[in-house]
C-alpha cells in the first residue's frame, strides 16, 4: 500500500497537481529547519537523511546519516538512548551494511528518519542543546570514509530509457526499426553481477577481453579472428539504482500497487561498458564480460519517502501495457542528473544533463515484471533502470550516444577530445531533485580508470 495513496490530489495520469506535499511524511515538510548550518546547494538538507555506511580510522563500520557537510552517527545515538522509544538492537547499528536495517522493515526506517528529523530540528531542543552529544555523534562526511551500503545478493539491470534504446537501435540497427518488437511491452532486463559492484571513490582498472576488429564485422563465422587487449571503447552509463527493502517468497509477485512498500531507496549507478567487447560476446545472449567488471554507486541511500514530493507524470505508453504492468497515479520522478568527465589533475566538464523522469518503464513496473514469474527479491538487492537518455543530445547517458559510436568527439574545457573514456579520467555523476526551495540530493557517483593491468 502507498504511503500517501489516499492523499494525492487525484490519480488520473492527466489531471495531476504540479506540487503537492505528502501531509503523512512529516519529515518531508519544506518549512522544516536544522539546528545544523546547511548549504542551500547541499544535497543533504534535513527534508533528505539518507543512510549510508561510514568508518573512521578510529572507529568501525557503522550507519550514518548525512545533514549538510556532516554524517550523524547512529550508533552512537543509539547508544545514548535516542532511538529508545524504537528499541533497536546497537548491532543492527554497527553492521557492515545497511540490510539488517532494512529488514526492521519500512514502518521502523520510517520512524527512525522522523527521529532523526526531530532531533536535528531546529525547534526541538534535546540534541541541539546537547553539546556532549554533538560531539560524539558529529562528524564531517569529509573526514569518513564511506563503504558499501548494502550486501547486494543479486543486481538486475534494466533497458527502460525509450530515447536511450532508440538511439542504440538506430546505431546498431535500423533507424527506421530501432525498438525491437517486445520493448514497449515489457521493461526488457538481463542479471547482472553483484560482486563488482563499488562505492564511489572505488577507482579499477581499464578492462582486457576479446573484441573483433572492425574489418571483420559480418563475415562468415568460419573466417573470423577475434583478438585480446584491453578494451579500446570504455563507456559509462548514466543510471540509478533502487534497493530492495522487503523480501519475497520464492512464486510470489509484486504488484505496481504494493511495489513501492518494497523499495527502500535510490542511488546513483554508473554501469561501466566495453562498447568493443559488448559488440562482438552480447549475441545471442546479451551483455556479459563488457559489464561485469565494474559498476560505480553513491554511497547514500535517498529514501523513496524523501523523493515523494518530486513524483511527476511517465511517458504515455502507447500500445497499452498488459494489466499487471498497469498503474496509477505518478510513479515518475524529477531527478535531474548530470555526468561530468575529469582529466587526470584537470578541470571536470560536464557532458551530461539528463532526468529520471525520461523512464518509459518505471520502478513499479520493473519490480512487478521482474516478480510476475515467481522470482523472490532479497533485501538489499539491486535494480537499475538502464541507461537513462532524454529526447535530446545534451541528455544522452553514454559516450556511445554522446559522440554518435565516437563519430562526433567532444571537446573538454582543457582542450582535449573524447570518443570513449580515457586512462586516468574520472567520470562523476551527480543527481538531485529540487522544488520549493527544497533540494534533495544524491551526494556523488564518482570513480576514475586505471590503465588496465599488465
Ligand atoms: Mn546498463
Amino acid at each position: 500500500m502507498r504511503l500517501c495513496a489516499g492523499v494525492y490530489p487525484e490519480h488520473s495520469r492527466r489531471s495531476v497537481k504540479k506540487s503537492y506535499f505528502c501531509p503523512m511524511i512529516k519529515a518531508n515538510d519544506p518549512s522544516l529547519k536544522s539546528w545544523i548550518e546547511v548549504d542551500p546547494k547541499s544535497d543533504f538538507p534535513i527534508q533528505n537523511l539518507p543512510f549510508g555506511i561510514f568508518k573512521t580510522q578510529s572507529s568501525s563500520p557503522r550507519i550514518g546519516v548525512a545533514i549538510g557537510d556532516q554524517v550523524l552517527d547512529l550508533a552512537i545515538l543509539n547508544k545514548l538512548g535516542f532511538f529508545n522509544n524504537l528499541h533497536i538492537d546497537n548491532s543492527v547499528f554497527t553492521n557492515q551494511y545497511l540490510n539488517d536495517f532494512i529488514a526492521l522493515g519500512n514502518n521502523t526506517c520510517r520512524n527512525v528518519r522522523q527521529r532523526i528529523s526531530d532531533l536535528l530540528n531546529a525547534d526541538h531542543a534535546e540534541l541541539r542543546d546537547n553539546k556532549e552529544a554533538q560531539a560524539k555523534a558529529l562528524q564531517y562526511i569529509s573526514n569518513v570514509q564511506m563503504q558499501l551500503p548494502v550486501k547486494i545478493g543479486d543486481y538486475t539491470d534494466f533497458y527502460s530509457s525509450m530515447d536511450h534504446a532508440i538511439n542504440i537501435g538506430t546505431m546498431i540497427r535500423d533507424p527506421k526499426n530501432a525498438l525491437l518488437s517486445n520493448w514497449k511491452h515489457l521493461p526488457v532486463g538481463y542479471h547482472g553481477r553483484a560482486s563488482s559492484i563499488i562505492v564511489s571513490g572505488t577507482n579499477f582498472h581499464r578492462p582486457k577481453g576479446q573484441t573483433l576488429p572492425a574489418d571483420q564485422a559480418g563475415k562468415p563465422a568460419n573466417e573470423v579472428q577475434p583478438v585480446f587487449g584491453p578494451s579500446k571503447l570504455l563507456d559509462f552509463e548514466l543510471e540509478t539504482a533502487f534497493i530492495i527493502g522487503k523480501e519475497t517468497q520464492l512464486g510470489d509477485s509484486i504488484t505496481t500497487a504494493n511495489a513501492d512498500d518494497h523499495i527502500f531507496g535510490m542511488v546513483l549507478f554508473n554501469d561501466w561498458s566495453a562498447r568493443d567487447i559488448q559488440t562482438w560476446e552480447y549475441v545471442p545472449l546479451g551483455p556479459f564480460l563488457s559489464k561485469n567488471f565494474a559498476s560505480t554507486i553513491s554511497p547514500w541511500i535517498v529514501t523513496l519517502d524523501a523523493l515523494e514530493p518530486f513524483r511527476v507524470e511517465g511517458y504515455k505508453q502507447d500500445p497499452k501495457v498488459l494489466p499487471y504492468l498497469q498503474y496509477e497515479g505518478n510513479k515518475n520522478i524529477d531527478i535531474n542528473l548530470e555526468v561530468f568527465i575529469q582529466p587526470e589533475n584537470g578541470e571536470e566538464t560536464i557532458v551530461s544533463h539528463s532526468n529520471y523522469k525520461f523512464m518509459y518503464w518505471n520502478m513499479e513496473q520493473q519490480l512487478a515484471h521482474h516478480t510476475v514469474n515467481g522470482c523472490n527479491m532479497n533485501i538489499g538487492d539491486m535494480l537499475a533502470s538502464g541507461t537513462i537518455s532524454g529526447p535530446t543530445p545534451e541528455s544522452f547517458g553514454s559516450m556511445m550516444e554522446i559522440t554518435w559510436r565516437g563519430t562526433k568527439p567532444l571537446k573538454l574545457k582543457d582542450g582535449s577530445e573524447r570518443k570513449f573514456i580515457n586512462d586516468n579520467d574520472t567520470v562523476i555523476i551527480r543527481g538531485y531533485s529540487e522544488k520549493d526551495g527544497v533540494r534533495i540530493g544524491f551526494g556523488e557517483c564518482k570513480a576514475m580508470v586505471l590503465p588496465a593491468k599488465s
